[in-house]
């Protein structure tokens, strides 16, 4: 059996020091602002398996009013959702992501996102792909005043579970 899920995100944005962007910290003048570490693609890729699972959403596991949740690490709930799907009988067959940025220029850093997605969620690094889109210069993407992502991810039944 297969499920198709989908997660979106959008963060603010504010002069700082780096952004963290699908696990890695990217140099940028600006960084995005939320009550996590503000990654906008680990929090779509979180959202698209829960959905695709039907297992909740990133916002039922890790309120922003739980202090615990406070600078969490988004790796860490991408993980704690992988493992939530994986006890349940799904394995992620492909994600496919775009991230929404005005700045900084995400080629350069798409490999290193792709391994370290695919090596958290212990994927073969083509089952995770990436692309980026800039705003053409409007709305708050293009104004660089927000960032945002979208994941696509297909999940399958593990070949125990499809015995039973
Ligand atoms: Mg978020």
């Amino acid at each position: 059996m297969y499920r198709i899920g989908i997660g979106h995100d959008t963060h603010r944005l504010e002069p700082g020091n780096g952004l963290w962007l699908g696990g890695l910290n990217i140099p940028h003048t600006q960084s995005a602002v939320g009550h996590s570490d503000a990654d906008v693609l680990l929090h779509a890729m979180t959202d698209a398996i829960l959905g695709a699972a039907a297992l909740g959403d990133i916002g039922e596991l890790f309120p922003d009013d739980d202090p615990r949740n406070k600078d969490r690490s988004s790796s860490s709930m991408l993980a704690i959702a992988s493992d939530r799907i994986k006890k349940a009988g799904w394995n992620i067959v492909n994600m496919d992501c775009v991230i929404f940025a005005q700045k900084p220029k995400i080629l350069p850093h798409r490999e290193g996102i792709r391994r370290h997605v695919s090596d958290l969620l212990d994927l073969d690094i083509n089952q995770v792909w990436l692309k980026a889109k800039t705003g053409e210069a409007v709305g708050p993407i293009g104004e660089e005043r927000a960032i945002a992502a979208e994941c696509i991810v297909l999940l399958e039944t593990q070949p125990a579970f499809n015995k039973t």
